[in-house]
C-alpha cells in the first residue's frame, strides 16, 4: 500500500501498521497507555471498509462507554469521508440490548423489557429482604446486590448456584432464597438488570444456536477496546460471537433465504469472525466488577492462531510524565515489564503541591487552571481527577467561587433524581405494563391517597390470583377499599391506558412496520405529567425545592423533544433504552468549553493537555477499602497509573495535609505511590503553613505572587477572593531530606503542644489569636481560635503552623 498519502495509514508506525493491516482470525494488541491502541482499532475498521473487505454492517466494535463509541464512529467516518451506517460501534451493554430487544421472545421476555439500574435493583432487594426477614441475618440490599452481580458476571444463575451451595449453611440458604426471588421478580416484571444484559445474551446464544448463527454470520469483524476490563460474561459473549457456524445451520439459514453465499469456506461452514482485542493489563481497574486480567493473559491459548502486536511508542505524553508512570507501575509484580517512551522530549516538570486543607488544595488547582487558561490552554483540555466522589465537595466549593467553568462528569446524576425517576416510571409503566416496580413507584406519586396498606393489598391480590400488579389495580373494587381510593386507582390506570393508546401506530404504520402515526415520546410524557397531576403537584407545592423539581421534569420533557427531533423513527422503548445506558462518561461534552472533574475510573481512555490528580493521600489512594483486599493496593496503583497517563503535557499531583472525612478532620499522610516517582521529576510547590514551619526558610514576602520568587516557576497566582494568602517558596534544591519531608515540607508535628482556652498563639498565616476551645483527642485535637484580624478558625493542633505565646 502507498502508505505516504493514504490517510488510513499515513503516520502510523510499523507496529501500528501491522495491526491495521492484519488479516486473520485473531489479533491481540497489547501496549501501554497512549500508544495508539484505540487509534489502531479505528484505522483498522476504516481500512476494512475502504478496501471493500467488509461492509459496515459486518463490523461490531466494542468500546467502554457510549461516548467512546460515538467518538470512534465519528473518526471512522472522517477517515472514510462518508457515513458508515449499519456499523455497530457500541458498549457491550448497548449491543446486548439491541440483540435482546430483537430476540426477546425466544427467551420469554417482552421486547419492551425494562432495564433496572442499580437503585431499582436495590429497591427490589429491599422488599425481598424485608419479606424474608433476611436483615436479621445481616443481609442488606447492597450486600445482596454485590453478591448477585458477582455471580451473574461469572454466568452463575440460581440453579447453578443452588447446585454448589452448602445447604447446611443457613446464610447460604437464605441468600439462595433472595437470589431466587430476585430472579423471579425481575422475570415477572419483564425486567433485566445490567448484568443480565450480558448474561442473558450469552444464554440466548447458547440455547438458540440458530439465533446465534444470525449474529455470527453477520459480524465478520469483532473489535474490542479496553479488553483488560472484560469480565467472564463478556468474555463468554465474545466467544459466542466469534464461533464458526456449522454446516447444518448454514444449510438451514440458506433454506430460510438468509444470504450465506460468499461466506462459506470449503467445508461449507461460515468461519468464525475475525477478532481484534486491544488492552493494557497495567490499566485493569475493574476487578471489583469481575474484570479478569486472565482474559488478556490467556488470549493466545483461547484463540489459537492468534497474532500478537506490541506497541511501544507513546504519542500522548511527555517523557517526564511517562517516566513517572513507568516508575510507579514497575512496583507491581506479575507484569511484563514495558517502558513507555516518546520521541517528543521531556517536557515540563510535573508540579506537586501540598495543601494545608482540601480547600487549600482546591484553591491551588483553580489558580493553576486560571494560569493555564491565561497562557492559552482551553478549559475543555483540562481535567481534575479524584478517587472518590466525596472529594468533589471541597473542589466544587472553590470552583464555584472562581471564574472557571467546570463540570462534574457523572456527578449531576440527573436521571437519579427522585422526580426524574418518578417521571420515567410513568413512561416505563406505559411501555412495560408488567413492570411492578414502576407501577408501585407512581401509585401514590403525586399523593392521591393510596397508602402503603392499599399498595400491599393490591400486590397480595395480584399474587393470590396470578394477576399482574397492573391487572390487580383494575380489580381495586374487589379489595374492599373506599370509593375514593378505588376511584384514584382507576383514574391512574385510565391515564396509563390512554398513554399506551397514544403509542399505537396508525394502520398505515402497522402495515409498513413503522412507527408512523404513533405519538412522539415528548407528547406522551407531557400527557402523563399533566394528567397524572405530577407537574401541578410540584408547581403548587410550598416546598421551595419542588420548584427545582418541576424545572427538572420540564428539562426531561425538553430532552424528549430533542430525542424526538434527532430520532424521528424512534419509539418510547428506544428512548428508555438510551436513558438506561447513559454511562457516567457519556456526559462528557468536549465542545462545551468546561474543565472536567471526574473520578479516576471515569478517566479511562481519555486524554487532556493538563491533568490534576488530587487527594493523593493514604486512605484515598490507595483507598482504605482496598488496603485489606488481596490485589487491592496493586489495583489502586494501576488506577494511579491510568490517571498519570491521561496527561499530554502538564501533570499536577496534589494532596492535602488534613482532610475532613466522615465529618471529622484527620491528618492525612501522602500516598505511598508518590514516593515511587523519582526525585527530580516533580517540582514541589508547598503551602504557606509548611513553608514557614521549615526551619530557616523564610517566606519571601506576604502576598507575593508565585513566579516572582526565585526558585518557583509557573504563571502568576491569583490570590483574589480567598482568606488564605500564599507565599512564594524557594525550593531547597540541595537538601536531601526524608521523603515525607520533601512532600509536606518539614512535617510539622506539634504533637505534645498543650493548648487550653484562653491561650494566645501565633499562626504563620493568620497572625495572633486566642484559643476559645479545644476539642478532639490525640492527633485529632482541634483548637478553635479567634484570630485578632483573621476571624475564627479551627486548626488541627498536630500540624498547624502555630506557636504558643
Ligand atoms: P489508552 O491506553 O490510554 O486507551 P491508547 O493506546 O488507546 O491509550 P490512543 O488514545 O489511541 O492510545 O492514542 C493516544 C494519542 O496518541 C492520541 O491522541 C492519538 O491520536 C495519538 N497517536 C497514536 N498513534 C499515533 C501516531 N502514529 N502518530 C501520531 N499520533 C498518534
Ligand atoms: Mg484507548
Amino acid at each position: 500500500a502507498d502508505t505516504a498519502d493514504d490517510p488510513l495509514t499515513a503516520g502510523l508506525n510499523p507496529q501500528q501498521l501491522e495491526a491495521v493491516e492484519y488479516r486473520g482470525p485473531a489479533l491481540l494488541i497489547v501496549a501501554g497507555a497512549g500508544s495508539g491502541k484505540t487509534r489502531v482499532l479505528t484505522h483498522r475498521i476504516a481500512s476494512l471498509i475502504q478496501r471493500r473487505e467488509a461492509w459496515p454492517s459486518q463490523i461490531l466494535a466494542i468500546t467502554f462507554t457510549n461516548k467512546a463509541a460515538a467518538e470512534m464512529r465519528e473518526r471512522v467516518e472522517a477517515l472514510l469521508g462518508e457515513g458508515a451506517s449499519g456499523m455497530w460501534i457500541s458498549t457491550f451493554h448497548s449491543a446486548c440490548v439491541r440483540i435482546l430487544r430483537r430476540e426477546a421472545e425466544s427467551i420469554g421476555l417482552s421486547s419492551t423489557f425494562t432495564i433496572y439500574d442499580s437503585a431499582d435493583t436495590r429497591t427490589v432487594l429491599k422488599r425481598i429482604i424485608k419479606q424474608l426477614d433476611a436483615d436479621t441475618m445481616g443481609f442488606t440490599p447492597a450486600s445482596a446486590q454485590a453478591k448477585i452481580s458477582k455471580l451473574k458476571n461469572e454466568l452463575a444463575d440460581v440453579e447453578s448456584y443452588a447446585r454448589n451451595a452448602n445447604l447446611n449453611d443457613p446464610q447460604e440458604v437464605m441468600f439462595l432464597e433472595i437470589f431466587r426471588q430476585y430472579t423471579r421478580r425481575l422475570r415477572e416484571a419483564s425486567a433485566l438488570d445490567f448484568d443480565d444484559l450480558i448474561a442473558e445474551t450469552v444464554y440466548l446464544f447458547r440455547a438458540f444456536p440458530k439465533v446465534a448463527a444470525l449474529y455470527q454470520r453477520r459480524f465478520r469483524h469483532l473489535l474490542v477496546d479496553e479488553y483488560q476490563d472484560t469480565n467472564h460474561a463478556q468474555y463468554a459473549l465474545i466467544r459466542e460471537l466469534t464461533r464458526p457456524v456449522e454446516r447444518a445451520i448454514v444449510d438451514e439459514l440458506d433454506a430460510h433465504g438468509v444470504l450465506v453465499r460468499g461466506l462459506v469456506d470449503e467445508r461449507g461452514e461460515i468461519p468464525g469472525a475475525s477478532l481484534t482485542v486491544v488492552g493494557d493489563s497495567d490499566q485493569s481497574i475493574y476487578a471489583f466488577r469481575g474484570a479478569d486480567i486472565r482474559n488478556i493473559v490467556e488470549f493466545e491459548r483461547d484463540f489459537p492462531g492468534a497474532s500478537v502486536v506490541l506497541l511501544e511508542q507513546n504519542y500522548r505524553s511527555t517523557q517526564n510524565i511517562l517516566s513517572a508512570a513507568n516508575a510507579v507501575i514497575s512496583n507491581n509484580f506479575d507484569r511484563k515489564d514495558k517502558k513507555l517512551w516518546t520521541a517528543d522530549g521531556d517536557g515540563d516538570q510535573i508540579v506537586g503541591y501540598t495543601g494545608y486543607t482540601a480547600h487549600d488544595e482546591a484553591q491551588f488547582v483553580v489558580d493553576e487552571i486560571e494560569a493555564l487558561h491565561r497562557a492559552g490552554t482551553a478549559y475543555r483540555d483540562i481535567a481534575v481527577f479524584y478517587r472518590t466522589n466525596a472529594q468533589t465537595r471541597a473542589l466544587e466549593e472553590i470552583f464555584v467561587r472562581s471564574a472557571v467553568p467546570y463540570r462534574v462528569v457523572g456527578g449531576t446524576k440527573f436521571y437519579e433524581r427522585a422526580e426524574i425517576k418518578d417521571a420515567m416510571a410513568y413512561l416505563i409503566a406505559v411501555a412495560n405494563p408488567l413492570d411492578e416496580l414502576a407501577l408501585r413507584r407512581i401509585l401514590n406519586t403525586p399523593k392521591r391517597g393510596i397508602g402503603p396498606a392499599t399498595e400491599t393489598a393490591i400486590a397480595t391480590f395480584a399474587e393470590q390470583n396470578e394477576l399482574t400488579f397492573r391487572q390487580a389495580m383494575r380489580s381495586a373494587g374487589e379489595l374492599g377499599l373506599g370509593p375514593k381510593v378505588t376511584g384514584a386507582i382507576n383514574a391512574l390506570a385510565d391515564v396509563l391506558d390512554e398513554a399506551a393508546a397514544m403509542l399505537v401506530p396508525s394502520q398505515a404504520g402497522i402495515e409498513a412496520g413503522t412507527n408512523e402515526g404513533a405519538s412522539k415520546v415528548s407528547d406522551v410524557l407531557v400527557f402523563l405529567m399533566e394528567r397524572s397531576g405530577l407537574l401541578d403537584a410540584l408547581r403548587n407545592s410550598r416546598d421551595p425545592q419542588d420548584e427545582t423539581r418541576a424545572e427538572n421534569v420540564e428539562e426531561l420533557v425538553a430532552q424528549t423533544r430533542d430525542f424526538d427531533r434527532e430520532n424521528p423513527q424512534a419509539t418510547l422503548v428506544d428512548f428508555l433504552t438510551q436513558v438506561s445506558l447513559v454511562a457516567a462518561a457519556d456526559e462528557l461534552d468536549d465542545a462545551s468549553g468546561t474543565v472536567s472533574l471526574m473520578t479516576l475510573h471515569t478517566a479511562k481512555g481519555l486524554e487532556y493537555h493538563a491533568v490534576f490528580l488530587t487527594g493523593l493521600e493514604e486512605g484515598l489512594l490507595p483507598h482504605q477499602m482496598s488496603a485489606t483486599e488481596p490485589g487491592g493496593p496493586a489495583e489502586e496503583r494501576r488506577l494511579f497509573y491510568v490517571g498519570i497517563t491521561r496527561a499530554r503535557k502538564r501533570l499536577y499531583l496534589s494532596l492535602a495535609m488534613s482532610r475532613a472525612q466522615f465529618g471529622e478532620v484527620a491528618v492525612a499522610m501522602p500516598s505511598r505511590y508518590l514516593q515511587e516517582i523519582p526525585e527530580g521529576l516533580i517540582d514541589w510547590k508547598q503551602s504557606p503553613g509548611m513553608a514557614t514551619s521549615r526551619g530557616g526558610t523564610q517566606p519571601r514576602a506576604l502576598n507575593a505572587r508565585r513566579g516572582q520568587g526565585g526558585g518557583a516557576s509557573g504563571g502568576a497566582w491569583g490570590t483574589r477572593g480567598r482568606d488564605l494568602e500564599r507565599f512564594s517558596v524557594t525550593k531547597n534544591a540541595g537538601a536531601k531530606t526524608e521523603w515525607a519531608n520533601r512532600v509536606t515540607g518539614t512535617v510539622r508535628d506539634n504533637g505534645d503542644l498543650t493548648l487550653e482556652p484562653g491561650d494566645r498563639i501565633r499562626h504563620a498565616d493568620f497572625g495572633e489569636g486566642r484559643v476559645s476551645q479545644v476539642t478532639g483527642e490525640g492527633t485529632k485535637r482541634i483548637a478553635h481560635v479567634s484570630f485578632d484580624t483573621a476571624g475564627a478558625k479551627k486548626l488541627l493542633i498536630k500540624i498547624a503552623p502555630i506557636e504558643k505565646l
